[in-house]
């Protein structure tokens, strides 16, 4: 997407606006296809960006859906995903979001912990005859080394169910009438740029899946969930798709008896194929400090605030404008609604932004807060250009309230 086009969108839908690349993310969901092969699936992480137009091209692309709520689960099927291309992962799934799924008839149940093994069984007692597809999630205790925000794998980690617990809850699922243990999975957390901890959880899992073989319990296939990295500013990916999934199919080699390898890749199928088009509202300047205050803010965009995300800014606009080391700063009443840290540009108000690499985390993770209407989304294939998601409106944000008026 060039400057220009980027720009026209912005005059045609007004900004803030969530721009992706159709292209990008063929070609990234294609990454993933081609690696695997017939040696496995990948099944992209809804919660990265679940916009329905975005499912579409992700499903029309031959990715399956890994969900984590049962809001995700009705997107991927109003999008024309097929359940039997969905997996369901969480820690904390609600009773009704797995009869949900039950009924919906995916392809595999990601299990966290005793707990919700159980819960399935009963569910599945319930509805005689009904059998559910059950991986079971380990922690393997593995650091990978990213942000302690978004690192899962670690035994002080909620996620998965401990390593030393793991063989006696897969030989139970495995006895249970209701339930059809055929994987194993995991994930470590998310930005892994480097393979090492990944093989070494794939190990843990290929000993335990061996030890269950030998008892007779078959494993078809082994999840290895997500989390490769996409530099949020301007550095180029230190792991390349093919190169983390050859490392991985490496390890699990090529017998007759090798498990599928099963991924969940959410960021690096959308992340690098969304901007977020913002513009200068004004300038300021607080003693030392320079500020360009944009009309986007931490509610469009949570990432800098959540996780000190640091994402590329872009000026589309040309012309002259005031060369200083900017602050970009959104309307927001919170101190930490600041969306860039020392930026350096000629800004002038008026101008368009690009802040870029944010089609994951984006979006899906915005919010109303201060009572602000979400921006619109916008989908760019070569150059066709259309609205998928039309800004919200204020009027809509409270209808509801309003028929329940005091
Ligand atoms: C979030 C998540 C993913 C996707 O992670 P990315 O970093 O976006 O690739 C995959 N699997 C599970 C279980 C997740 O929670």
């Amino acid at each position: 997407m060039d400057d220009s086009q980027l720009l026209q969108i912005a005059e045609r839908f007004g900004t803030p606006c969530y721009v992706y690349d159709a292209e990008c993310i063929r070609r990234n969901s294609a990454a993933y296809r081609d690696a695997l092969g017939q040696r496995g699936r990948a099944f992209y992480a809804v919660k990265a960006n679940s916009n329905l137009s975005v499912l579409r091209l992700i499903a029309g692309a031959g990715l399956g859906f890994d969900i984590v709520s049962g809001g995700e689960l009705a997107r991927v099927l109003a999008a024309g995903g097929a359940p039997e291309d969905i997996v369901f992962s969480g820690v904390g799934k609600h009773p009704d979001e797995l009869a949900q799924a039950l009924d919906a008839g995916i392809a595999c149940f990601n299990i966290e912990s005793a707990a919700e093994l159980k819960l399935l069984i009963m569910l599945t007692t319930d509805r005689l005859g009904s059998r559910a597809p059950v991986a079971l999630r380990i922690n393997p205790d593995i650091d990978a080394h990213t942000h302690p925000h978004i690192t899962t794998g670690r035994a002080e980690d909620k996620f998965g169910i401990p390593a030393a617990e793991a063989l006696d809850l897969c030989r139970q699922a495995a006895a249970s009438p209701g339930i059809e243990l055929i994987g194993l999975s995991c994930h470590l957390g998310s930005q892994i740029d480097q393979t090492a901890p990944l093989t070494r959880a794939l190990e843990k899992m290929l000993e335990l899946r061996a030890t269950l073989r030998a008892e007779g319990v078959a494993i078809g296939h082994i999840d290895m969930g997500g989390g490769l990295a996409v530099p949020d500013g301007t550095s180029a990916p230190t792991l390349a798709i093919p190169d983390y999934i050859g490392a991985l199919l490496d390890l699990i080699g090529e017998g007759d008896d090798a498990p599928e390898l099963w991924l969940e890749p959410g960021r690096s199928i959308t992340a690098d194929a969304g901007a977020l088009l913002t513009r200068v509202l004004l300038l300021k300047h607080n003693w030392a400090r320079n500020f360009a205050v944009v009309d986007a803010a931490m509610n469009d965009l949570m990432r800098p605030a959540l996780y000190s995300a640091v994402h590329a800014v872009r000026r589309l606009t040309q012309g002259e404008g005031d060369a200083r080391i900017w602050q970009i700063a959104g309307p927001v009443c919170e101190s930490t609604d600041m969306l860039a840290h020392d930026i350096e540009l000629p800004l002038a108000p008026g101008d368009i932004l690009a802040l870029e690499r944010t089609g994951a985390y984006g979006f899906s993770m915005s919010s109303n807060y201060n009572a602000r209407a979400r921006p619109c989304e916008a989908l760019v294939d070569g150059g066709d250009c259309r609205l998928v998601r039309p800004r919200e409106t204020q009027e809509e944000l409270f209808a509801s309230e309003l028929e329940h008026l005091l």
